[in-house]
C-alpha cells in the first residue's frame, strides 16, 4: 500500500475478525487481537506537521506488517491506532514474539525528510476464545490491555487479564462516586510549605487536593484526577480548588506575610480547556482585594510541546491576570530549556526523582546544578520537590536552588493545621 487509506479500516477489520473467529471455532485454534497505539505520535505530528505525521504512520504500518504472517491482518482504526489479528496460533510464545518484534521495529528512528523522529508503542493483547466470546468484549479487552501497557510506562505489551476488568469496573464506580463528592463536601485542600532555602522562611505553599471517600477513605489525586478529567468533572473541582486557595491565601497574606503565595495544580486538560479564561478568577481575586500574584499555577512541561496557540494563549491570559506560572515535574519529560525562554515562566520545579538521587559528584547533582544555573539565567526561580533529608537540602542550597519542598520540612496537611503550623 502507498497511502494510509489502503489499509483495512475499522469496518473491514471487524468483518475480518468475525470471519477469523468463525474459522477458529471450526478448527479449534486460537486467535489474538492486538491494539497498538503509538506513544508520542501527537508530539511528532504537532512539531513536524500532518504530512510528516502521515509519512510516519505509513512507515509504521509497513513495519507492523513486516512482523506478521500472511494469514494475519493489520488494520488502522484511525489516528495512530493500529490493530492486528493473529490467527491459528500454535506455540504459547508466538504472540509475544510478534508483539516484541513490532515494539522493536517501531523503536527504530523514522526518517522524515531532514528530520528524524522517534516513537514507541503500547500494545494490548487479548485472546480468543480465552478472554471473551463476543467481538465487542474482545475489543474492549484489547483496549483496556493497551491502556495498561501505557500506564505501565509505554514501549511494552500487556495482556488482558480479569484484574484489568476489575480495575475498569472500579474506575467506573469511582467516577460515579466522584459526581457526588463536591456536593457532599468530600474534598479537602491540603497545603505543603515551600521553604526558602537561604533563610528558612515559609512564604509559599502548594495546595494539594484530597478526596475523603465515605467507604474507601483517602483516595489519591493520582487515582481520581484522571477520572475527573475523563468525565469533565475536573472543571468544577478545579474551580473549588481555586476558591479554597484564594480564601486561604487571603488569610495568610493578612496574618502571616503580605506576599504569601499559594500554588495550585492544573492538569493539562484543565489548562487547555477551550473557551475558558482567567477573567472569573481575576474578578474573584479582586473581590478579595488580592493581586494575581497571590497565586501560582503549576503546569507540566509536556504542555509546552504543544505547538498550537491554545497553550501560549492560556499562558498570556495568566500573565495578563498577574498570576504566576510554575513548571512542575521538570526533568521527567522533554526538559527542553528552550521552551522556558519562549514561554515566560516564573518557577521551575525540579522533580523529586532528581532530588532523590542527589549525592556529591553524582550525575544528577551535575544535572541539577546545570538546570539551576540556566534557570537563573532565564530569570526563573527554582523549587526542588521531594526534599526528604538534610543532606539533600544542603546540596541543593549549595547548588543555588532557591526553594525546597518535601517531607523534611513538612508533609502536606489540612488547611487549618497548616494555618497553625505557620504561626508556630
Ligand atoms: P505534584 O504536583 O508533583 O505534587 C507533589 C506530590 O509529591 C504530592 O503528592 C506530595 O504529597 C508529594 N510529596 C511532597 N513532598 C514529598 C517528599 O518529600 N517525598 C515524597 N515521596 N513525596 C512528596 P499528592 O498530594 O499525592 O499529589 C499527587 C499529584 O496529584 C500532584 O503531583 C498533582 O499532579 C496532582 N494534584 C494534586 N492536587 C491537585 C489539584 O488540585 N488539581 C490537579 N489538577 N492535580 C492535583
Ligand atoms: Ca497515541
Ligand atoms: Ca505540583
Ligand atoms: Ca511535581
Amino acid at each position: 500500500f502507498d497511502t494510509l487509506t489502503q489499509l483495512p479500516n475499522r469496518r473491514m477489520f471487524l468483518d475480518r475478525l468475525a470471519h477469523d473467529m468463525l474459522k477458529s471455532q471450526r478448527d479449534r485454534s486460537r486467535i489474538a487481537v492486538l491494539f497498538i497505539d503509538l506513544d508520542h505520535f501527537k508530539e511528532v505530528n504537532d512539531t513536524l506537521g500532518h504530512q510528516q505525521g502521515d509519512v510516519l504512520l505509513i512507515d509504521a504500518a509497513r513495519r507492523i506488517s513486516a512482523c506478521v504472517r500472511k494469514s494475519d491482518t493489520v488494520a488502522r482504526l484511525g489516528g495512530d491506532e493500529f490493530t492486528v489479528i493473529l490467527t491459528e496460533l500454535e506455540a504459547a510464545d508466538q504472540v509475544e514474539r510478534i508483539a516484541q518484534a513490532i515494539l522493536d521495529r517501531l523503536r527504530q528512528p523514522f526518517d522524515l525528510g531532514p528530520e528524524q523522529a522517534f516513537v514507541s508503542a503500547s500494545i494490548g493483547i487479548t485472546l480468543y476464545p480465552d478472554d471473551a466470546l463476543d467481538i465487542d468484549d474482545l475489543l474492549k479487552h484489547a483496549d483496556q490491555a493497551m491502556y495498561a501497557a501505557k500506564g505501565a510506562g509505554r514501549n511494552r505489551y500487556s495482556y488482558f487479564t480479569p484484574t484489568l476488568q476489575v480495575a475498569a469496573l472500579n474506575r467506573m464506580r469511582l467516577t460515579s462516586d466522584l459526581r457526588g463528592a463536591l456536593k457532599s463536601q468530600q474534598f479537602a485542600l491540603y497545603f505543603q510549605p515551600i521553604v526558602h532555602l537561604g533563610s528558612g522562611a515559609i512564604h509559599k505553599a502548594e495546595a494539594l487536593i484530597r478526596w475523603n471517600h465515605p467507604q474507601r477513605g483517602l483516595v489519591s489525586p493520582l487515582e481520581f484526577i484522571p477520572l475527573a478529567e475523563a468525565s469533565g468533572l475536573i472543571v468544577d473541582i478545579g474551580e473549588w480548588v481555586f476558591h479554597e486557595s484564594a480564601r486561604w491565601v487571603q488569610r495568610w497574606r493578612q496574618q502571616v506575610h503580605s506576599e504569601f503565595q499559594v500554588s495550585l495544580n492544573q492538569s493539562p486538560l484543565e489548562f487547555q480547556r477551550e473557551g475558558s479564561s482567567y477573567q472569573g478568577w481575576l474578578a474573584h481575586l479582586q473581590s478579595l482585594a488580592l493581586p494575581g500574584q497571590s497565586l501560582v499555577v503549576e503546569i507540566t512541561e509536556g504542555l509546552l510541546l504543544d505547538a498550537s496557540s491554545a497553550v501560549s494563549n492560556r499562558l498570556l491570559q495568566l500573565r495578563d491576570a498577574g498570576i504566576q506560572v510554575a513548571l512542575d515535574d521538570f526533568g521527567t519529560g522533554y526538559s527542553s530549556l528552550s521552551y522556558l525562554k519562549k514561554f515566560d515562566i516564573d518557577y521551575l520545579k525540579i522533580d523529586r526523582s532528581f532530588t532523590r538521587n542527589l549525592a556529591p559528584d553524582s550525575s544528577d547533582m551535575a544535572l541539577s546544578e546545570a538546570i539551576i544555573v540556566m534557570a537563573h539565567k532565564l530569570g526563573l526561580k527554582v523549587i526542588a520537590e521531594g526534599v526528604e533529608t538534610p543532606e539533600q537540602r544542603d546540596l541543593l542550597a549549595a547548588a543555588g536552588c532557591d526553594y525546597g519542598q518535601g517531607y523534611l520540612f513538612a508533609k502536606p496537611m489540612p488547611a487549618d493545621q497548616f494555618d497553625a503550623f505557620l504561626r508556630d
